[in-house]
């Protein structure tokens, strides 16, 4: 009997080990295999797919792991969106090699540098990298005019004044050009955008002053979310219902704020649950909206944290979630939500791009110098710093431009005054 036994039990293992091995694709020493990572320009998109990668999940203070708070959109229909830009991630932007003519809509939820503080990086490398047409900006007016993004987005523009005067007349100018749109912070579930079958709608949200605001994307049928900053509130509870993707804010747990932040107890409670959303409220937020897909983000995501931040999660929700990190995709359609990371290269360059560059138009600097009231005659070298041009090196750069004009077979004449 026990032989027998022994014998069946055999036979299952024997035909169990025949159809895993059926079911298991062939293995090759010399074979490439699929790879389950997103490598950026890899795959198209489908006519009805939205894919949303993080480009930025981390804190005020950057570092080399995580830009702060940053999710570029991409649709099917060719649209793409930022929503924030906090400092650090227009590198992690570049990282994907999306031309810039593509990347000219920016949505800010609030105004804090974790949030826009890149704004400056892509509206100038940018422009620089082939943005060939204007920045176009959302974000949300304030309680007075210095607090809202107008007032922001000016004063962005003057402070790179020096950068933008040495440019002017150089280059084509089409792309350093910023548009603002500004809108009511307390409008709720108001349209700010639509356009291509998109609709982008704000509701206010609270953190630090009034004037933070949360946005949902809708397109064919597809919902994302995508809170910025905020205490939980009942705006997002009532217009983030039924989406596909809720990306909100998850903060650092008390108890890291105090052993890795230096906070004292008294302000790692303010900050960790009242100023922001805290792990435990994080998961309760879910567990009442119950997106197909939560995703949290605003936490330095290592070894010795992240597991803090999800038990907390834990002890509220229990629904599918990503504890984002950076370059973290998301390919969204009506069946189905994937998950990976995305490979990039650092060493990028100028991605292709979509519209020629022009030479400069004749007007550009008289243009510019109207606009921000600096002297024409200001933009360019005074005789002082002209007379200190070491002419030693006329000769080798003549040389370059002879090499240009035979190498393209044009004449490039040589400046003679600059
Ligand atoms: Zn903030
Ligand atoms: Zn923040």
């Amino acid at each position: 009997m026990k032989r027998l036994i022994s014998v069946l039990i055999g036979i299952l293992l024997i035909s169990g080990s025949a159809l895993a091995a059926e079911s298991q694709p062939k293995v090759s020493p010399v074979k490439a295999r699929v790879r389950d990572f997103y490598a950026p320009n890899s795959e198209n998109l489908a006519s009805d797919e939205m894919r949303v990668i993080a480009c930025g999940t981390g804190m005020p203070t950057t570092r080399a792991a995580q830009a702060a708070a940053c999710f570029l959109v991409e649709l099917g229909n060719g649209d793409k969106f930022i929503f924030d830009i906090g400092s650090g991630s227009a590198e992690r932007l570049s990282s994907l090699q999306i031309p810039y003519d593509y990347l000219d809509k920016i949505f800010i939820g609030h105004l804090h540098a974790d949030h826009f503080g890149s704004l400056a990086e892509i509206f100038i490398g940018g422009a620089l990298m082939g943005r060939q047409k204007p920045l176009r900006v959302w974000g949300p007016n304030g309680r007075s005019p210095e607090l809202g993004t107008a007032y922001a987005v000016q004063k962005m523009k003057e402070m790179y004044t020096w950068d933008l005067a040495g440019r002017v007349g150089l280059v084509d100018f089409r792309g350093y050009s910023i548009e603002v749109n500004e809108f009511d912070y307390k409008a709720e579930n108001a349209i700010i955008y639509e356009d291509n079958g998109v609709t982008i709608r704000s509701f206010p949200a609270i953190h630090a002053l009034d004037g933070p605001v949360s946005f949902s994307l809708e397109w064919k049928g597809l919902k994302f979310v995508f809170g910025s900053d905020t205490y939980p509130n009942k705006w997002f509870m009532e217009y983030a219902k039924d989406a596909d993707l809720v990306v909100h804010e998850c903060f650092v747990a008390v108890p890291d704020l105090v052993k890795k932040m230096g906070f004292t107890p008294e302000q790692a409670l303010v900050v960790g649950t009242q100023i922001h959303t805290a792990p435990e409220a994080f998961g309760k937020v879910m567990s009442m909206l119950k997106p197909k897909h939560a995703v949290a983000y605003h936490f330095f995501k290592d070894f010795d944290t992240t597991a803090e931040v999800n038990d907390r999660i834990r002890t509220t929700y229990d629904g599918p979630l990503s504890l984002a990190e950076d370059f973290m995709v998301w390919n969204i359609t009506k069946d189905d939500i994937r998950v990976r990371m995305a490979v990039v290269e650092e060493r990028t360059w100028a991605p292709p791009l979509v519209t020629k560059p022009e030479l400069p138009q004749k007007d550009d600097s008289e243009k510019y110098s109207k606009e921000m009231g600096v002297p024409n005659d200001a933009m360019g070298y005074s005789d002082f710093i002209k007379g200190g041009r070491w002419g030693e090196v006329d000769e080798v750069l003549r040389g370059v431009y002879k090499e240009a004009s035979e190498a393209l077979g044009r004449k490039f004449e040589y400046p003679t005054t600059n």
